[in-house]
């Protein structure tokens, strides 16, 4: 059986020196530390999916065009990376707005159909599905199944779903994103074993992660569950010279010290050129054993999850 590790990349303003978002970051983004992402592809043949907001998209558009010589997959990280916009806070109508602009700009962009979606921290709602379905989008990769997330992001309470969610990619449920169905829109989670398997982890507990390399690749030789890491450009970055200011997201102190405090001093570890080692080590784990690194959509298409053409949806079952 083929085995696949995909290295995905999520593309967007977020400074996670200053943690918050910023234009001028994006741009370090785009100048500094897609050339780190791209020389780390071409040296071990990798070709992946890299979304992108809209956002940054449309600043900066030559990003978007850099990717494409490599044979790499432009998909949607949604129109912005806000915290109020995250999808399993808003309305229907909203999440579309946000699903169908990203899409539009990325194709422009590219000249290519973008069907493949990341939600900004993961946050999606049961009625994502349906917006992502109605929006043209075939591939979502925005469930971790049994990832569990103590405090380290944002919209914990959804995210309990995760530990429910099938472990291997499955057609979801147009009504349950979380859930197995036969809509046309094919999910594949993000590889999480209790703690996320992406780089925040890699770059805060190498140690979690050197556990968590073996336990994927075992479970893949009994499964064929896909590697599936996360990564972001801006990991790259050295913003440490610039002065910053911790935002206070909680109003009381105790909670401000633990969370606040506490989550952006670990998530300042082995940020900047420190990243690319450990990155580079957990992608040549793979490559030793014989894992071969395509786009999502690639991967859907030689594994089958898209189905036969033409395969009747649940939506089509009911007329
Ligand atoms: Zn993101």
């Amino acid at each position: 059986m083929v085995k696949y590790a995909l290295w995905t990349n999520d593309v967007e303003t977020t400074s996670i020196w200053h943690n918050t978002l910023r234009d001028e970051t994006g741009l370090k983004a785009w100048k500094e530390g897609m050339p780190v992402l791209l020389d780390i592809y071409r040296r071990h043949n990798i070709r992946s999916t890299f979304f992108f907001t809209g956002h940054i998209a449309r600043l900066y558009p030559d990003m978007v065009r850099m990717i494409l010589q490599d044979g790499h997959e432009v998909g949607s990280h949604s129109f912005s990376h806000k915290k109020e916009d995250g999808l399993d806070a808003l309305p229907f109508k909203a999440q579309l707005y946000q699903l169908q602009t990203s899409k539009k700009i990325l194709e422009d962009i590219s000249g290519q159909e973008v069907i493949s979606f990341r939600s900004p921290a993961l946050r999606v709602g049961e009625n994502t599905a349906r917006a992502l379905i109605e929006s043209g989008y075939r591939i979502d990769s925005s469930v971790a199944s049994q990832r569990f997330d103590f405090f380290l992001s944002f919209g914990s309470r959804k995210k309990f779903k995760w530990l429910a969610a099938p472990r291997l990619p499955y057609r979801v449920d147009e009504n349950n994103i979380f859930k197995k169905g036969n809509s046309p829109l094919v999910e594949v989670p993000l590889s999480a074993t209790l703690f996320p398997y992406t780089s925040t982890t890699m770059r805060v507990f190498p140690f979690i992660t050197g556990v968590q390399r073996h336990l994927s690749h075992r479970e893949n030789n009994w499964n064929g569950k896909p590697i599936v890491f996360d990564i972001h450009p801006n990991e790259f970055l050295d913003e440490s010279g610039e002065k910053r200011a911790i935002e206070r997201r909680n109003s009381n102190l105790f909670a401000y010290l633990l969370k606040d405090v506490l989550r952006s001093k670990l998530k300042m570890k082995n940020l900047g050129p420190a990243a690319a080692p450990l990155y580079e080590q957990e992608i040549s784990f793979y490559a030793r054993r014989g894992y071969i690194s395509v786009p999502l959509q690639t991967y859907c298409r030689e594994t089958g999850l898209f189905g036969p053409l033409g395969a009747p949806t649940k939506q089509a079952e009911l007329q």
